[in-house]
Protein backbone atom coordinates (compact mmCIF):
# COMPACT_ATOMS: atom_id res chain seq x y z
CA UNK A 1 0.00 0.00 0.00
CA UNK A 2 1.45 3.56 -1.42
CA UNK A 3 0.56 5.57 1.48
CA UNK A 4 0.81 9.83 0.44
CA UNK A 5 1.36 12.60 2.90
CA UNK A 6 -1.78 14.55 0.80
CA UNK A 7 -4.15 13.39 -0.91
CA UNK A 8 -6.45 16.88 -2.60
CA UNK A 9 -10.05 15.55 -3.98
CA UNK A 10 -11.04 17.95 -6.70
CA UNK A 11 -8.69 20.30 -8.76
CA UNK A 12 -10.52 23.22 -9.45
CA UNK A 13 -8.88 26.90 -8.41
CA UNK A 14 -8.91 26.23 -4.30
CA UNK A 15 -6.84 23.22 -5.04
CA UNK A 16 -4.71 24.06 -7.75
CA UNK A 17 -4.08 27.55 -6.06
CA UNK A 18 -2.79 24.80 -3.32
CA UNK A 19 -0.60 22.79 -5.65
CA UNK A 20 0.59 26.37 -6.77
CA UNK A 21 2.22 26.93 -2.54
CA UNK A 22 3.21 23.69 -2.51
CA UNK A 23 6.14 24.08 -5.17
CA UNK A 24 6.30 27.94 -4.35
CA UNK A 25 6.97 27.23 -0.28
CA UNK A 26 8.63 24.03 -0.80
CA UNK A 27 6.23 21.09 0.20
CA UNK A 28 8.51 18.43 0.87
CA UNK A 29 5.84 15.60 0.92
CA UNK A 30 4.24 13.85 -1.73
CA UNK A 31 0.74 14.71 -2.79
CA UNK A 32 -1.84 13.86 -5.21
CA UNK A 33 -4.94 15.31 -6.38
CA UNK A 34 -7.90 13.31 -7.70
CA UNK A 35 -10.32 15.11 -9.52
CA UNK A 36 -13.44 13.76 -11.08
CA UNK A 37 -13.61 15.36 -14.42
CA UNK A 38 -11.24 14.86 -17.68
CA UNK A 39 -9.85 18.41 -17.15
CA UNK A 40 -9.61 21.49 -15.35
CA UNK A 41 -11.70 23.58 -17.26
CA UNK A 42 -13.11 25.91 -14.68
CA UNK A 43 -17.38 26.54 -15.02
CA UNK A 44 -16.97 24.31 -18.19
CA UNK A 45 -20.59 25.01 -18.18
CA UNK A 46 -21.06 28.72 -17.96
CA UNK A 47 -18.42 29.65 -20.76
CA UNK A 48 -20.18 32.53 -22.47
CA UNK A 49 -18.40 34.50 -25.05
CA UNK A 50 -19.12 37.67 -23.48
CA UNK A 51 -19.30 36.97 -19.95
CA UNK A 52 -17.00 38.82 -17.60
CA UNK A 53 -15.30 37.50 -14.10
CA UNK A 54 -16.68 39.24 -11.20
CA UNK A 55 -13.29 39.47 -9.41
CA UNK A 56 -10.45 41.52 -9.92
CA UNK A 57 -7.69 39.70 -12.49
CA UNK A 58 -4.81 40.61 -9.95
CA UNK A 59 -6.97 38.43 -7.32
CA UNK A 60 -5.99 35.12 -9.17
CA UNK A 61 -4.60 31.57 -7.95
CA UNK A 62 -1.68 33.60 -6.37
CA UNK A 63 -0.76 37.28 -6.45
CA UNK A 64 -2.58 38.38 -3.49
CA UNK A 65 0.46 35.00 -2.01
CA UNK A 66 2.96 35.89 -4.11
CA UNK A 67 2.91 39.10 -6.69
CA UNK A 68 6.19 37.56 -8.33
CA UNK A 69 5.03 34.31 -9.12
CA UNK A 70 4.97 32.74 -12.53
CA UNK A 71 1.79 31.33 -12.02
CA UNK A 72 -0.08 35.00 -12.11
CA UNK A 73 -2.69 36.43 -14.44
CA UNK A 74 -0.38 38.89 -15.62
CA UNK A 75 2.12 36.00 -16.56
CA UNK A 76 -0.31 34.22 -18.57
CA UNK A 77 -1.16 36.61 -20.70
CA UNK A 78 2.74 37.78 -21.08
CA UNK A 79 3.52 33.76 -22.26
CA UNK A 80 0.72 33.77 -24.89
CA UNK A 81 1.38 36.93 -26.34
CA UNK A 82 -1.17 38.76 -25.40
CA UNK A 83 -0.02 41.19 -22.63
CA UNK A 84 -0.11 44.37 -24.31
CA UNK A 85 -3.59 43.42 -26.40
CA UNK A 86 -5.00 42.75 -23.35
CA UNK A 87 -4.72 46.04 -21.43
CA UNK A 88 -6.02 47.82 -25.18
CA UNK A 89 -9.19 45.73 -25.01
CA UNK A 90 -10.84 47.77 -22.74
CA UNK A 91 -12.80 45.09 -21.10
CA UNK A 92 -13.38 46.15 -17.48
CA UNK A 93 -12.57 42.75 -16.17
CA UNK A 94 -11.39 40.01 -18.25
CA UNK A 95 -13.63 37.76 -19.96
CA UNK A 96 -14.91 34.06 -18.27
CA UNK A 97 -13.22 31.85 -21.25
CA UNK A 98 -10.05 33.98 -20.77
CA UNK A 99 -9.50 33.32 -16.99
CA UNK A 100 -10.42 29.69 -17.47
CA UNK A 101 -7.72 29.53 -20.00
CA UNK A 102 -5.37 30.88 -17.81
CA UNK A 103 -6.37 28.20 -14.89
CA UNK A 104 -5.90 25.26 -17.44
CA UNK A 105 -2.88 26.68 -18.50
CA UNK A 106 -2.03 26.66 -14.67
CA UNK A 107 -2.89 23.59 -14.22
CA UNK A 108 -1.18 22.17 -16.60
CA UNK A 109 1.78 22.67 -15.01
CA UNK A 110 1.06 20.36 -12.24
CA UNK A 111 -0.38 17.04 -14.18
CA UNK A 112 2.25 15.13 -12.63
CA UNK A 113 0.25 15.57 -9.14
CA UNK A 114 -3.49 15.10 -10.68
CA UNK A 115 -5.69 12.03 -11.52
CA UNK A 116 -8.29 13.46 -13.37
CA UNK A 117 -11.61 11.46 -14.38
CA UNK A 118 -11.37 9.90 -10.59
CA UNK A 119 -14.25 10.78 -8.94
CA UNK A 120 -14.03 10.11 -5.15
CA UNK A 121 -16.79 8.99 -3.78
CA UNK A 122 -15.97 7.72 -0.08
CA UNK A 123 -13.11 8.73 2.36
CA UNK A 124 -12.59 6.97 5.74
CA UNK A 125 -10.74 6.89 8.30
CA UNK A 126 -8.51 2.98 8.56
CA UNK A 127 -6.06 1.87 11.16
CA UNK A 128 -2.47 0.95 9.49
CA UNK A 129 0.70 -0.11 10.91
CA UNK A 130 -0.57 1.61 14.12
CA UNK A 131 -1.53 4.92 12.34
CA UNK A 132 -4.82 6.39 11.56
CA UNK A 133 -4.43 7.40 7.63
CA UNK A 134 -7.04 8.49 4.95
CA UNK A 135 -9.22 5.48 2.35
CA UNK A 136 -10.19 7.45 -0.59
CA UNK A 137 -12.26 4.97 -2.61
CA UNK A 138 -13.03 6.45 -6.43
CA UNK A 139 -15.93 5.07 -8.71
CA UNK A 140 -14.21 2.54 -9.78
CA UNK A 141 -13.69 0.95 -6.65
CA UNK A 142 -10.24 1.60 -6.17
CA UNK A 143 -8.34 2.72 -3.40
CA UNK A 144 -5.89 5.51 -2.51
CA UNK A 145 -4.34 6.52 0.83
CA UNK A 146 -2.61 9.28 2.70
CA UNK A 147 -2.10 10.68 6.22
CA UNK A 148 -3.96 13.89 5.00
CA UNK A 149 -6.59 15.34 3.23
CA UNK A 150 -7.39 18.29 1.75
CA UNK A 151 -11.30 18.23 0.25
CA UNK A 152 -12.37 21.37 -2.32
CA UNK A 153 -15.06 19.60 -3.86
CA UNK A 154 -16.67 22.79 -4.83
CA UNK A 155 -20.18 24.02 -3.20
CA UNK A 156 -23.44 21.46 -3.42
CA UNK A 157 -25.57 23.17 -5.79
CA UNK A 158 -29.07 24.24 -3.93
CA UNK A 159 -32.05 22.92 -5.55
CA UNK A 160 -35.24 24.65 -4.35
CA UNK A 161 -37.61 21.67 -2.30
CA UNK A 162 -40.04 21.33 -5.00
CA UNK A 163 -37.05 20.33 -7.37
CA UNK A 164 -35.39 18.30 -5.34
CA UNK A 165 -35.76 14.74 -6.29
CA UNK A 166 -37.80 15.15 -9.55
CA UNK A 167 -36.59 12.57 -12.14
CA UNK A 168 -36.71 14.74 -15.09
CA UNK A 169 -33.33 16.14 -17.25
CA UNK A 170 -35.19 19.30 -18.12
CA UNK A 171 -34.88 20.17 -14.68
CA UNK A 172 -31.19 21.11 -13.65
CA UNK A 173 -29.00 23.38 -11.94
CA UNK A 174 -26.64 25.60 -13.80
CA UNK A 175 -24.12 23.50 -13.47
CA UNK A 176 -25.06 21.70 -15.92
CA UNK A 177 -26.63 24.37 -18.62
CA UNK A 178 -24.35 24.30 -21.66
CA UNK A 179 -23.85 20.44 -21.81
CA UNK A 180 -27.58 20.29 -21.26
CA UNK A 181 -28.16 22.57 -24.04
CA UNK A 182 -26.32 20.34 -26.13
CA UNK A 183 -27.61 17.33 -25.26
CA UNK A 184 -31.43 18.22 -25.71
CA UNK A 185 -33.72 17.88 -28.88
CA UNK A 186 -33.32 21.73 -29.62
CA UNK A 187 -37.25 21.60 -31.02
CA UNK A 188 -38.90 20.77 -28.08
CA UNK A 189 -37.41 24.39 -26.31
CA UNK A 190 -40.02 26.53 -27.42
CA UNK A 191 -40.87 27.68 -23.89
CA UNK A 192 -37.35 27.68 -21.09
CA UNK A 193 -37.86 29.11 -17.64
CA UNK A 194 -35.04 30.44 -15.28
CA UNK A 195 -35.58 30.14 -11.43
CA UNK A 196 -33.01 32.49 -9.54
CA UNK A 197 -32.27 36.00 -9.17
CA UNK A 198 -28.31 35.69 -9.36
CA UNK A 199 -25.91 36.76 -11.94
CA UNK A 200 -25.88 33.39 -13.61
CA UNK A 201 -30.00 33.78 -13.74
CA UNK A 202 -28.97 36.53 -15.82
CA UNK A 203 -26.50 35.50 -17.48
CA UNK A 204 -28.23 32.80 -18.77
CA UNK A 205 -31.69 34.50 -19.58
CA UNK A 206 -29.48 36.52 -22.18
CA UNK A 207 -27.44 33.75 -23.78
CA UNK A 208 -31.28 32.00 -23.85
CA UNK A 209 -32.52 34.07 -25.89
CA UNK A 210 -29.80 35.07 -27.87
CA UNK A 211 -29.48 31.16 -28.79
CA UNK A 212 -33.11 30.43 -29.17
CA UNK A 213 -34.20 33.74 -30.53
CA UNK A 214 -37.81 32.44 -31.33
CA UNK A 215 -38.14 30.81 -27.92
CA UNK A 216 -40.05 31.92 -24.63
CA UNK A 217 -37.87 32.91 -21.70
CA UNK A 218 -39.38 32.80 -18.96
CA UNK A 219 -37.35 34.55 -15.20
CA UNK A 220 -38.86 33.37 -12.30
CA UNK A 221 -37.67 35.08 -9.04
CA UNK A 222 -38.38 35.78 -5.71
CA UNK A 223 -37.80 39.50 -5.40
CA UNK A 224 -39.41 42.25 -7.40
CA UNK A 225 -36.89 43.43 -9.25
CA UNK A 226 -33.71 41.38 -9.90
CA UNK A 227 -31.16 42.89 -7.48
CA UNK A 228 -27.85 44.82 -8.10
CA UNK A 229 -24.59 43.62 -6.63
CA UNK A 230 -23.25 45.54 -3.69
CA UNK A 231 -19.95 46.22 -5.09
CA UNK A 232 -18.94 49.85 -3.36
CA UNK A 233 -15.72 50.03 -1.94
CA UNK A 234 -17.02 49.76 2.02
CA UNK A 235 -18.76 46.44 1.65
CA UNK A 236 -16.18 45.35 -0.58
CA UNK A 237 -13.48 44.86 2.20
CA UNK A 238 -15.44 41.56 2.88
CA UNK A 239 -13.11 39.97 0.65
CA UNK A 240 -9.56 41.38 2.77
CA UNK A 241 -8.30 39.02 4.69
CA UNK A 242 -8.97 41.53 7.81
CA UNK A 243 -12.61 40.26 7.50
CA UNK A 244 -11.56 36.77 7.82
CA UNK A 245 -10.05 37.00 11.27
CA UNK A 246 -12.78 39.05 12.89
CA UNK A 247 -15.60 36.72 11.20
CA UNK A 248 -13.80 33.23 12.45
CA UNK A 249 -13.75 34.95 15.82
CA UNK A 250 -17.38 36.28 16.15
CA UNK A 251 -19.80 34.37 17.89
CA UNK A 252 -22.80 32.74 15.77
CA UNK A 253 -25.01 35.22 16.03
CA UNK A 254 -22.91 37.69 14.97
CA UNK A 255 -21.36 35.46 11.66
CA UNK A 256 -24.96 35.25 11.25
CA UNK A 257 -25.95 39.18 11.00
CA UNK A 258 -23.18 39.74 9.27
CA UNK A 259 -24.05 37.21 6.37
CA UNK A 260 -27.51 38.77 6.02
CA UNK A 261 -26.08 42.32 5.92
CA UNK A 262 -23.77 41.69 3.15
CA UNK A 263 -25.67 38.88 0.91
CA UNK A 264 -25.96 41.22 -1.62
CA UNK A 265 -22.27 41.40 -2.19
CA UNK A 266 -22.02 38.24 -4.01
CA UNK A 267 -25.16 36.40 -4.10
CA UNK A 268 -28.89 36.41 -5.42
CA UNK A 269 -28.06 39.81 -7.37
CA UNK A 270 -26.31 41.00 -10.71
CA UNK A 271 -24.05 43.44 -11.78
CA UNK A 272 -25.09 46.62 -13.22
CA UNK A 273 -23.93 45.51 -17.14
CA UNK A 274 -26.14 42.32 -17.22
CA UNK A 275 -28.91 44.13 -15.70
CA UNK A 276 -29.14 46.69 -18.11
CA UNK A 277 -28.45 44.11 -21.18
CA UNK A 278 -31.27 42.50 -20.26
CA UNK A 279 -33.78 45.31 -19.61
CA UNK A 280 -32.53 46.80 -23.01
CA UNK A 281 -33.30 43.77 -24.83
CA UNK A 282 -36.58 43.53 -23.23
CA UNK A 283 -37.03 46.73 -24.30
CA UNK A 284 -35.77 45.98 -28.21
CA UNK A 285 -38.59 42.99 -27.96
CA UNK A 286 -41.13 45.48 -26.96
CA UNK A 287 -40.78 47.82 -29.66
CA UNK A 288 -41.02 44.93 -32.28
CA UNK A 289 -43.93 44.00 -30.09
CA UNK A 290 -42.56 40.07 -30.25
CA UNK A 291 -41.92 40.37 -26.15
CA UNK A 292 -39.73 36.55 -25.95
CA UNK A 293 -38.58 37.23 -22.60
CA UNK A 294 -41.25 37.60 -19.66
CA UNK A 295 -40.36 37.66 -16.47
CA UNK A 296 -42.54 36.88 -13.63
CA UNK A 297 -41.52 39.06 -10.27
CA UNK A 298 -42.27 38.13 -6.71
CA UNK A 299 -42.89 34.83 -7.80
CA UNK A 300 -42.45 31.22 -6.38
CA UNK A 301 -42.48 27.61 -8.07
CA UNK A 302 -44.57 25.82 -5.86
CA UNK A 303 -44.75 22.70 -8.41
CA UNK A 304 -43.83 20.70 -10.92
CA UNK A 305 -45.23 18.17 -12.90
CA UNK A 306 -43.35 16.16 -16.01
CA UNK A 307 -46.25 15.85 -18.57
CA UNK A 308 -46.60 12.42 -21.04
CA UNK A 309 -44.37 14.46 -23.56
CA UNK A 310 -41.36 15.21 -20.71
CA UNK A 311 -41.82 18.42 -20.36
CA UNK A 312 -42.59 20.06 -17.36
CA UNK A 313 -45.51 22.13 -16.19
CA UNK A 314 -44.64 24.47 -13.27
CA UNK A 315 -47.26 25.83 -10.52
CA UNK A 316 -46.05 29.44 -9.79
CA UNK A 317 -47.30 31.23 -6.83
CA UNK A 318 -47.27 35.17 -7.28
CA UNK A 319 -47.14 37.23 -3.83
CA UNK A 320 -48.96 39.90 -5.38
CA UNK A 321 -51.73 38.23 -7.11
CA UNK A 322 -54.25 35.56 -5.47
CA UNK A 323 -54.19 33.13 -8.19
CA UNK A 324 -51.08 30.90 -9.17
CA UNK A 325 -49.77 30.73 -12.83
CA UNK A 326 -49.13 27.90 -14.97
CA UNK A 327 -46.06 27.78 -17.28
CA UNK A 328 -45.07 24.66 -19.45
CA UNK A 329 -41.29 24.53 -20.49
CA UNK A 330 -39.08 22.35 -22.09
CA UNK A 331 -36.15 23.08 -19.88
CA UNK A 332 -35.88 24.68 -16.50
CA UNK A 333 -32.73 25.84 -15.16
CA UNK A 334 -31.57 26.27 -11.51
CA UNK A 335 -29.90 29.20 -11.03
CA UNK A 336 -31.03 28.89 -6.93
CA UNK A 337 -26.94 29.24 -5.90
CA UNK A 338 -25.10 26.77 -3.41
CA UNK A 339 -25.18 25.58 -0.27
CA UNK A 340 -23.66 26.54 2.77
CA UNK A 341 -22.69 24.82 6.07
CA UNK A 342 -25.77 24.97 8.45
CA UNK A 343 -29.01 24.21 9.32
CA UNK A 344 -31.51 25.87 7.59
CA UNK A 345 -33.14 24.94 4.07
CA UNK A 346 -30.72 25.70 2.00
CA UNK A 347 -27.56 24.56 4.26
CA UNK A 348 -26.23 21.88 5.31
CA UNK A 349 -24.56 20.36 8.24
CA UNK A 350 -20.97 19.06 6.27
CA UNK A 351 -20.84 18.39 2.41
CA UNK A 352 -21.69 15.04 1.70
CA UNK A 353 -18.37 13.51 0.71
CA UNK A 354 -17.45 13.54 4.23
CA UNK A 355 -20.55 11.30 5.28
CA UNK A 356 -18.13 8.35 6.38
CA UNK A 357 -15.87 10.31 8.05
CA UNK A 358 -18.16 12.04 9.91
CA UNK A 359 -18.81 10.24 12.89
CA UNK A 360 -14.72 10.66 13.53
CA UNK A 361 -15.20 14.34 13.21
CA UNK A 362 -15.55 17.04 15.62
CA UNK A 363 -18.88 18.53 15.23
CA UNK A 364 -20.64 22.18 16.70
CA UNK A 365 -23.34 22.17 19.33
CA UNK A 366 -25.77 22.17 15.62
CA UNK A 367 -24.54 18.71 14.46
CA UNK A 368 -22.73 21.15 11.45
CA UNK A 369 -18.60 20.90 11.15
CA UNK A 370 -16.58 23.49 12.61
CA UNK A 371 -13.79 24.73 10.37
CA UNK A 372 -10.76 25.96 12.17
CA UNK A 373 -9.01 29.28 11.13
CA UNK A 374 -6.58 27.02 9.19
CA UNK A 375 -9.16 25.12 7.24
CA UNK A 376 -8.91 22.41 9.40
CA UNK A 377 -11.76 20.31 10.81
CA UNK A 378 -10.53 18.34 14.35
CA UNK A 379 -10.87 14.55 14.19
CA UNK A 380 -12.09 13.37 17.56
CA UNK A 381 -9.01 12.25 19.74
CA UNK A 382 -6.11 13.36 17.81
CA UNK A 383 -4.35 16.48 18.35
CA UNK A 384 -3.14 16.56 14.93
CA UNK A 385 -4.52 18.58 11.46
CA UNK A 386 -5.30 15.94 9.27
CA UNK A 387 -8.25 16.87 7.42
CA UNK A 388 -8.65 20.01 5.52
CA UNK A 389 -11.66 21.58 3.90
CA UNK A 390 -10.56 24.29 1.06
CA UNK A 391 -13.80 26.23 -0.76
CA UNK A 392 -16.25 25.17 1.82
CA UNK A 393 -15.72 27.59 4.41
CA UNK A 394 -18.07 30.70 3.79
CA UNK A 395 -20.16 29.32 7.04
CA UNK A 396 -17.33 29.82 9.08
CA UNK A 397 -14.61 32.12 7.81
CA UNK A 398 -16.60 34.69 5.85
CA UNK A 399 -17.96 35.58 2.35
CA UNK A 400 -14.52 35.84 0.41
CA UNK A 401 -13.68 32.25 1.38
CA UNK A 402 -16.17 29.94 -0.63
CA UNK A 403 -17.80 31.54 -4.03
CA UNK A 404 -14.81 33.59 -4.94
CA UNK A 405 -11.07 33.71 -5.64
CA UNK A 406 -10.57 36.96 -3.84
CA UNK A 407 -9.05 34.61 -0.91
CA UNK A 408 -7.72 31.33 -2.58
CA UNK A 409 -4.60 32.68 -2.80
CA UNK A 410 -3.79 33.28 1.10
CA UNK A 411 -5.73 30.57 2.02
CA UNK A 412 -3.47 27.93 0.23
CA UNK A 413 -0.67 29.39 2.25
CA UNK A 414 -2.35 28.63 5.32
CA UNK A 415 -3.37 25.31 4.95
CA UNK A 416 0.05 24.37 3.37
CA UNK A 417 1.60 25.88 6.80
CA UNK A 418 -0.46 23.02 8.55
CA UNK A 419 0.47 20.55 6.07
CA UNK A 420 4.06 21.19 6.42
CA UNK A 421 3.68 20.78 10.60
CA UNK A 422 1.79 18.24 10.93
CA UNK A 423 4.11 16.29 7.97
CA UNK A 424 6.95 17.72 10.23
CA UNK A 425 5.55 15.79 13.00
CA UNK A 426 5.38 12.03 11.30
CA UNK A 427 9.23 12.89 9.90
CA UNK A 428 9.90 13.36 13.43
CA UNK A 429 8.16 10.30 14.88
CA UNK A 430 9.00 7.77 12.43
CA UNK A 431 12.84 8.88 12.76
CA UNK A 432 12.43 8.29 16.34
CA UNK A 433 10.69 5.00 15.75
CA UNK A 434 13.76 4.28 13.43
CA UNK A 435 16.62 5.36 15.92
CA UNK A 436 14.75 3.40 18.99
CA UNK A 437 16.61 -0.07 19.31
CA UNK A 438 14.17 -3.21 19.37
CA UNK A 439 14.65 -5.01 22.86
CA UNK A 440 16.68 -8.21 22.36
CA UNK A 441 14.12 -11.05 22.65
CA UNK A 442 16.13 -13.55 25.25
CA UNK A 443 16.64 -17.18 23.87
C1 LIG B 1 -20.95 30.52 -13.16
C2 LIG B 1 -20.01 30.90 -12.06
C3 LIG B 1 -19.13 31.94 -12.24
C4 LIG B 1 -18.26 32.30 -11.22
N1 LIG B 1 -17.45 33.36 -11.42
C5 LIG B 1 -16.66 33.76 -10.44
C6 LIG B 1 -15.83 34.90 -10.62
O1 LIG B 1 -15.83 35.52 -11.67
N2 LIG B 1 -15.05 35.29 -9.59
C7 LIG B 1 -15.03 34.60 -8.40
O2 LIG B 1 -14.31 35.03 -7.49
N3 LIG B 1 -15.79 33.51 -8.22
C8 LIG B 1 -16.59 33.07 -9.19
N4 LIG B 1 -17.39 31.98 -9.00
C9 LIG B 1 -17.31 31.24 -7.77
C10 LIG B 1 -16.50 29.92 -7.98
O3 LIG B 1 -17.15 28.95 -7.27
C11 LIG B 1 -15.08 30.04 -7.54
O4 LIG B 1 -14.51 31.06 -8.16
C12 LIG B 1 -14.21 28.79 -7.80
O5 LIG B 1 -14.64 28.02 -8.88
C13 LIG B 1 -14.17 27.94 -6.56
O6 LIG B 1 -13.17 26.97 -6.75
P1 LIG B 1 -13.25 25.57 -6.01
O7 LIG B 1 -12.02 24.84 -6.40
O8 LIG B 1 -13.50 25.79 -4.57
O9 LIG B 1 -14.54 24.85 -6.57
P2 LIG B 1 -14.90 24.36 -8.02
O10 LIG B 1 -14.52 25.35 -9.03
O11 LIG B 1 -16.32 23.94 -7.95
O12 LIG B 1 -13.98 23.07 -8.24
C14 LIG B 1 -14.20 21.87 -7.54
C15 LIG B 1 -13.58 20.72 -8.32
O13 LIG B 1 -13.70 19.52 -7.57
C16 LIG B 1 -14.11 18.46 -8.43
N5 LIG B 1 -14.82 17.48 -7.63
C17 LIG B 1 -15.99 17.62 -6.97
N6 LIG B 1 -16.30 16.50 -6.30
C18 LIG B 1 -15.31 15.62 -6.54
C19 LIG B 1 -15.08 14.28 -6.13
N7 LIG B 1 -15.93 13.64 -5.33
N8 LIG B 1 -13.97 13.65 -6.56
C20 LIG B 1 -13.09 14.30 -7.37
N9 LIG B 1 -13.26 15.57 -7.79
C21 LIG B 1 -14.36 16.23 -7.38
C22 LIG B 1 -15.00 19.14 -9.45
O14 LIG B 1 -15.07 18.38 -10.64
C23 LIG B 1 -14.29 20.48 -9.65
O15 LIG B 1 -13.32 20.42 -10.67
C24 LIG B 1 -18.27 31.59 -10.00
C25 LIG B 1 -19.16 30.54 -9.81
C26 LIG B 1 -20.03 30.20 -10.83
C27 LIG B 1 -20.99 29.08 -10.61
Amino acid sequence: MYIYDVIGVGFGPANIALAIAMEELSFQGKALFLEARADATWQENMLFEDSDIQNHPLRDLVTPRNPQSYYSFTNFLHKKGRFFQHLNSNFHLPLRIEFAQYISWVAGHFDHLVQYQTPVVRIERIEHDGQRIYQLTDRGGKTYHARMAVVAPGRTPHLPPVFDGLESPRAIHLNHYLKTLNELALDSLDRIAVVGGSQSAVEIMLHLSERFPQSDVIGIKRCYGYKQKDVNPFTGEVYFPDFVDLFHASDRPTKRRLIADLHYTNYSASDADVLDRLYQRMYQQKIQQREKIVVHRSANVTGVEVREDGQLMLTIDKLEREEAVRERVGLVILATGFKNIGTRENEEPYPRILQPLIEAIQLDETGCIDTNYDYSLTMKGEALRTCFLNGLCESSHGMGDAGSFSLLALRSQLILQSLNDTLQHHKTQSRQRRATPTKAVPS
